[in-house]
């Protein structure tokens, strides 16, 4: 596993409804800056017109997004070994989610998908 590299800055945003955000989240190598939705964009039909509005980000979504970034700091390209640094520093949140089966009365460790 490589040192840990720390950003020097951390930024959030919100995302212009009318534009298309294909990320969450960015990653500036040089200037070691992570940059995170706080929104994302979803799209829904009012009386025959779609319109687009922003949701809320959870807090697993921004931190999975922020494990993802700060994994590039170790790794710039996506990749095995990108994906599981991604993951592992992920996992030292020691984050869980309430399970979809018992809704809530168990607890398993929140997933980390490298997108
Ligand atoms: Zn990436």
């Amino acid at each position: 596993m490589p040192t840990m590299v720390m950003p020097k800055a951390i930024r959030s945003f919100v995302p212009n409804p009318n534009k298309e955000h294909r990320t969450l989240g960015n990653c500036c190598v040089t200037d070691r800056t992570i940059t995170l939705a706080t929104h994302s964009v979803m799209e829904r039909t009012v009386r025959d017109r779609v319109e687009r509005v922003l949701v809320p980000l959870k807090k697993l979504e921004i931190l999975q997004t922020f494990a993802h970034e700060l994994s590039h700091l170790g790794y710039e390209e996506h990749g095995y070994e990108q994906e599981w640094y991604g993951r592992t520093i992920f996992n030292t949140f020691g984050l869980t989610e309430p399970c979809p089966h018992c809704h809530g009365k168990g607890r398993i460790p929140a997933r980390y998908e490298n997108t």
